[in-house]
């Protein structure tokens, strides 16, 4: 059994991964938001770290599920038994959402009926206490900006299945725009340059692996290689090739100009006040996609402004989840 006061967990539902802050512990779970499916029965195979070992790699009777899509829950019954089995995992074998206190994360942007079903969904399980919290919200308090002050702070949050630009000022998104260019359309990107350069088919995994070992956002100074394998779509057999650093920092080129975009769209709707705070004080970088070699400089040098990326740039959001339940509580 878990002690009643610890029985509230913070959670950054996220397209690519979900991350669980537990009261008094911090981070007690990170693993990717995906579900494997027997298809024969309906029933599920995998879940989480488990379930994507498994991508590109099933046969014919088992699919791979991703709960949600582009930000927001796609399909329900998966993304609660998914959350339901990552409950077992930290609380063993207490009946899942009892009782609990539940800050949960969605894209700023969505409509509050969509918060609503959100928050019903977990109360639905037995939680006591449901909030759907604004993710560049969250991530700004995670990193440790000071959210609550009329200081105009901007969030940029590069996800597996959107990019997310948004000012806050006074404890509130005041702007927002949400791209569905992020981190899974970057590894679309490279295996379809793959397949038009090489003639070779990859999977999704080992485009991104790609992308993390060797991508970069900078023009690279030695050129590093990766070997990778795949099939060969004239002979219809494996065959392995070296892509370098410089290719795949040329074929990002087009995705780093949509986020100079969405930035300097979000500085042009915002207060005028607003946006010298930004120039001023910098772009918060947050995201797996923060993790890309490069990418603050490259967006400094392209927008002007100062760009930081958050300590924990993948952990923020539910950290900043976790602190405002601590907050509210404290409060309450
Ligand atoms: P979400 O909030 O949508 O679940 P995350 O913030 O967890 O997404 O980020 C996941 C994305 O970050 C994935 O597309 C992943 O490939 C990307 N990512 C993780 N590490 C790196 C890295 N070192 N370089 C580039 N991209 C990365
Ligand atoms: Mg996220």
């Amino acid at each position: 059994m878990i002690k009643r006061w610890e029985n509230a967990f913070g959670i950054d539902l996220g397209t690519s991964s979900t991350i669980i802050y537990q009261k008094g512990k911090g981070i007690v779970l990170h693993e990717p938001t995906v579900v494997a499916i027997d298809e024969e029965n309906g029933s599920v195979r995998a879940i989480g770290t488990e379930a994507q070992a498994m991508i590109g790699r099933t046969p014919g009777r088992l699919s791979i599920v991703y709960p949600l899509k582009d930000g927001v829950i796609a399909n329900y019954d998966s993304t609660t038994l998914m959350l339901q089995h990552f409950f077992r995992k930290i609380q063993g074998r207490t009946p899942w959402f009892r009782g609990a206190r539940i800050f949960i994360s969605v894209p700023s942007g969505v409509t509050n009926v969509q918060k609503r079903a959100v928050e019903e969904t977990v109360i639905h399980k037995g939680a006591r206490k449901a909030v759907a919290i604004e993710e560049p919200l969250a991530a700004a308090l995670g990193a440790g900006l000071p959210v609550e002050e009329p200081i105009g702070s901007m969030v940029v949050d590069i996800g597996g299945g959107t990019t997310q630009v948004a000012i806050i000022s006074l404890g509130g998104v005041v702007v927002s725009r949400s791209t569905r260019r992020a981190g899974m359309s970057i590894d679309r990107d490279i295996i379809d340059y793959v397949k038009r350069r090489y003639n070779l088919a990859i999977g999704e995994r080992t485009a991104e692996e790609l992308k993390k070992a060797i991508g970069t956002a900078v023009k690279p100074e030695e050129n590093s290689q990766m070997t990778i394998r795949g099939r060969d779509q004239v002979s219809g057999l494996p065959k392995t090739i070296a892509v370098s650093a410089a290719e795949i920092y040329e074929l990002l080129d087009d995705f780093l100009q949509s986020v100079t975009e969405s930035i300097r769209l979000t500085l042009e709707q915002c207060p005028p006040e607003l946006a010298g705070d930004v120039m001023e004080r910098g772009i918060l970088l947050c995201g797996g996609g923060a993790l890309l070699r490069g990418l603050d400089k490259r967006l400094q040098d392209e927008t002007g402004v100062p760009v930081i990326v958050a300590d924990q740039p993948q952990e923020c959001t539910a950290l900043g989840a976790g602190k405002m339940l601590e907050f509210k509580e404290l409060r309450a």
